[in-house]
């Protein structure tokens, strides 16, 4: 009985999709920091991306109100009429671009839409052209579909954005995407109108490459010009750009799993096929609770963007006392991506060398009780992503460690 047993466990054999995935760098800094505070130390965690406020309570009514109604089955896969009418409403009155019905997707998480479009679309051998830093699980994703993530460095004097004339020169036959995220997750860059055109008259010169679009930081922007997304910029492109958002980060419902897309038709097709054999919808009362995020008073997004505002600025302020650190002014999200090249190979005072920024942040969270997430999690060795998402109090616990970590390398 136990050698059957053995043999069955030593014959498992994970698919080849995952092959190239293993756990992300902030799954791997969740898991060391979890273990850490268990052993009694006292960490600043500043790796996580999730706002650390409650969600607003009329949102939290609604869904109470939606599980008292009996809201509690099975919806239609791409979401209710009520959450995509709102969602509809939503793209209209934010952005000015209308989709009809069968042009919206509302998934389990913005994650969601991004597998199932990927799934949905993918062959062997197609690529995926990502400009780097970009969020950990585009290239994942990518790689889990058997496709490849073509990854596209930008330069931190470009503001980390994507150059017209380094996109026409990736594009192949083979490219089936572009994927651009904006306020980007980890840099904040934020494209405006002007960055957007060039790009877009490549992608319109090339009828085979479709874009996506990942919006999930919209209403977290400190520029004063106003977000623009481009579905808004170029209507006759709009056959082939799907534009994902989702309530995750900007009504802190991270846990509530609802993220939506608006695309073309025959796309939200192809997902909806795909979800149909996967989640079968998004919870039914998580997309009750979004509709009155989306429909609801949006006082609450103004009210963390000042507080947003309030602790990049800490951030900033805190993080230009450590000379030997770089951290440029993310224009959006609650993310600081902070160029940490000039201590690269130095000694940590147990005498070990800072090889690359696996060491530094190894360092940082062991010897000086900080989280933070490597550069090159994000396609970009040689920074770090500090979040600041977390308290005060937090941020400047974590920042005066990292300033001591470094001021003892030698
Ligand atoms: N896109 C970006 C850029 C993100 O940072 C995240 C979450 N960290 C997501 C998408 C996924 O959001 P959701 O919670 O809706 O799955």
């Amino acid at each position: 009985m136990g050698d059957a047993t053995n043999s069955v466990a030593s014959v498992f054999r994970p698919s080849p999709a995952l092959s190239k995935v293993g756990p992300s760098a902030i799954t791997r800094m969740t898991a060391a920091t979890a273990e850490l505070k268990r052993q009694g130390r006292q960490i600043a965690s500043m790796h996580l991306g999730e706002p650390d406020f409650g969600t607003p309570g009329n949102i939290v009514e609604a869904a109470i109100r939606a599980m008292r109604a009996g809201d509690t089955h099975y919806t239609a896969l791409d979401g209710t009429p009520e959450v995509k009418s709102a969602v509809q409403e939503k793209f209209s009155r934010e952005n000015g671009i209308y989709f009809e019905n069968d042009q919206i997707v509302v998934t389990s998480g913005a994650k969601m839409v991004l597998f199932s479009a990927f799934f949905a679309t993918l062959n062997l051998g197609d690529e995926v052209i990502l400009p780097a830093p970009y969020w950990v699980s585009y290239g994942d994703i990518v790689e889990m579909m058997g496709a490849r993530a073509v990854v596209l460095p930008t330069d931190a004097q470009d503001g980390f954005k994507l150059r017209a004339e380094d996109l026409e020169r990736a594009i192949t036959p083979n490219t089936r995407w572009l994927l651009i995220n904006s306020p980007s997750n980890p840099s904040g860059a934020i494209y405006r109108r002007s960055e957007y055109e060039p790009i877009l008259d490549v992608i319109e010169r090339h009828p085979h490459v479709w874009l996506m679009v990942d919006d999930m930081y919209e209403h977290i922007i400190f520029q004063d010009e106003p977000f623009v997304t481009p579905a808004q910029l170029r209507p006759d492109l709009q056959g082939r750009i799907l534009t994902i958002n989702g309530v995750s980060k900007a009504y802190a419902m991270t846990g509530w799993r609802i993220g939506y897309a608006g695309g073309p038709a025959p796309l939200m097709k192809a997902i909806k096929a795909v979800l149909s054999q996967s989640t079968s919808c998004p919870c039914s009362i998580a997309q009750a609770a979004s509709a009155e995020a989306l429909r609801g008073p949006q006082d609450s997004v103004r009210r963390y963007l000042g507080e947003y505002r309030v602790r990049r600025d800490l951030v900033i302020t805190e993080l230009s006392h450590c000379p030997d650190l770089k951290a440029t002014e993310p224009d959006g999200t609650f993310y600081a991506f902070v160029d940490w090249r000039a201590l690269f190979g130095k000694l940590t005072p147990r005498g070990e060398t800072l090889s690359d920024d696996e060491d530094l942040c190894q360092y940082l969270l062991h010897d000086c009780g900080v989280s933070i997430v490597p550069g090159s999690a994000f396609g970009t060795p040689g920074f770090f992503r500090i979040s600041f998402a977390s308290s005060e109090a937090e941020l400047r616990l974590g920042i005066a460690r990292i300033r001591e970590g470094c001021a003892a390398l030698i």
